[in-house]
């Protein structure tokens, strides 16, 4: 039977001998007269299984010699006591079995640092490196702890469509989704793309968010959550922007933004908890070689309530040192990433909950407050990254979502069932969208985005 790395290292040395078998990729060979050392990982942990061969055999000498960093091997042997620090135990192997070769002439990961740029010109080999596996257990683990948040309180997985006919946000970047003849489109007599002859009798797209959807679902479920697939055609390069990224949007009824921005504050809370619980070597990488103190900045936020502002409020503060910005800062203007930085690290000290934002600036489906000027929106600030969550209480009275419609200029056509739920059973519900990669980046400080998914989409990037 084989183990796993992660497992073995947690086992005592064994007395009684019994074979065992421990299989990965090579780290690190080191030879000698009579032994040969390895390093071999298999994705479980950050950790290597340290192996001694005995070089008893004229077979494993051979073998040896055709194995070097990168290649795929299988190890017989016994745990025993390490002599070294870093370690309980080691394999002392009695056999080897050569998998697969990678020549050393022209295997891209050396023992040398690479930049993550050059890693990502190698995506199929980066999950090899210590940074990008420990990426992908906090990934994975993050994952199951969104399900278990949710799942323990009731929520349901809803899976809403990637190919959506309604645009969520009322706005651009949406890729579109056609069998039209890019090289023949038809037209109708005015020279407009005849969309009736495309796949689904009309224009679509992309889901930019699966909201308007999971909406439905709450009118019916209460309490449900999407987590899936969002795809924006964002032309910017930043370090925070994917054009494919995975959202998490739970959608809540009998509920206003106090509830809204509780569930959020628990919800980052948990998940923060859960991986600092479950990928402490991971997250000890993290503290040590990539955010020095992040291990710490997460307890903190853990254990302290967030701050509440409305964005009239954040305006005023930063105002006061409005010659530091490179943006101005005025009421109704949108806040830039640098304001936000500015609100969590210098006038909040963590993470703060903006609400109440200017009508124009948010999306039409906010609840509008009595002001008639702002609108019942909420965003979760936090240091270093800024914007993670976005959400709203949503329009609930039938009116008003119809005066907004128009005023946004949209097609009161296109939203008949959007309104329906207005119609029938209409309640206070909210909800937020989280972007998965934002929080994992936020969680583990690695700087770039396209370093927190396996296969980062960009402009002009889908390789792999
Ligand atoms: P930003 O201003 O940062 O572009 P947004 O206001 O467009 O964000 P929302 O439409 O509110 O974002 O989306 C909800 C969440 O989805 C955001 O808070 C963020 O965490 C995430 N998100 C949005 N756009 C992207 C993207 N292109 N890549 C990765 N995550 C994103
Ligand atoms: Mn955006």
């Amino acid at each position: 039977m084989s183990l796993r790395i992660k497992k073995l290292l947690t086992m005592d040395p064994d007395e009684n001998e019994k074979l065992i078998t421990a299989e990965g990729w090579v780290r690190t060979k080191r030879d000698s007269k009579n032994f040969c050392f390895f390093e071999i990982n298999d994705g479980s942990s950050l950790k290597n299984l340290q192996v001694i061969l005995d070089k008893s055999s004229e077979k494993i000498v051979k073998t040896i010699d055709k194995i070097s960093t990168g290649a795929s091997v299988e190890f017989t042997g016994y745990l025993v006591e390490s002599p070294g620090k870093n370690q309980k135990v080691e394999l002392k192997a009695e056999n080897v079995l050569l998998w697969g070769e990678s020549p050393a002439e022209t295997y891209p990961l050396q023992k040398k640092r690479h930049s993550f740029e050059f890693l990502r010109e190698i995506a199929h080999l980066r999950p090899r490196t210590n940074t990008l596996g420990a990426v992908t257990r906090v990934r994975s683990t993050l994952s199951f702890a969104v399900h278990s948040f949710f799942q323990s309180n009731d929520f349901l997985y809803i899976h809403t469509p990637i190919i959506s006919a309604s645009d969520c946000e009322g706005a651009g970047e949406m890729f579109q989704v056609t069998t039209l003849p890019l090289d023949n489109i038809p037209k109708t007599k005015n020279g407009a793309v005849d969309y009736s002859q495309d796949f689904f009798g009309k224009q679509s797209n992309l889901t930019v968010s699966g909201q308007l959807e999971a909406e439905i679902y709450a009118l019916a479920m209460k309490n449900v959550y999407t987590f899936g697939p969002t795809f924006r055609a964002e032309n910017s390069n930043t370090s925070r922007h994917l054009a494919e990224f995975w959202m998490i949007e739970p959608e809540m009824a009998f509920c206003t933004l106090e509830g809204n921005m509780a569930v959020a504050e628990d919800f980052l809370k948990y998940i923060f908890s859960y991986v600092l619980e479950h990928c402490p070597e991971d997250m000890e990488f993290f503290n040590t070689w990539v955010e020095k103190g992040i291990v710490d900045s997460l307890r903190k936020i853990i254990e302290t309530p967030f701050v509440h502002m409305t964005y009239s409020d954040a305006v005023k503060e930063l105002e006061k040192s409005s010659s530091q910005f490179d943006f101005p800062v005025s009421w109704g203007a949108d806040l830039q990433s640098e304001h936000e930085k500015f609100l969590t690290e210098k006038v909040c000290n963590g993470p703060v909950i903006v609400t109440d934002y200017p009508k124009e600036i948010k999306a039409f489906y906010m609840k509008m407050n009595d002001d008639g000027k702002t609108v019942r929106a909420m965003d979760v600030l936090v240091p270093r990254l800024g914007e993670i969550i976005g959400g709203s209480e949503r329009e609930n009275r039938y009116d008003m979502l119809l005066k907004r419609i128009h005023e946004w200029g949209l097609q009161e056509e296109d939203y008949w069932w959007y309104l329906d739920l207005r119609k029938y059973g209409s309640v206070p519900h909210a909800g937020f969208g989280l972007g998965f990669e934002r929080v994992i980046q936020y969680i583990t400080g690695m700087q770039n985005i396209r370093d927190v998914i396996p296969f980062p989409r960009t402009v002009k990037n889908a390789e792999f």
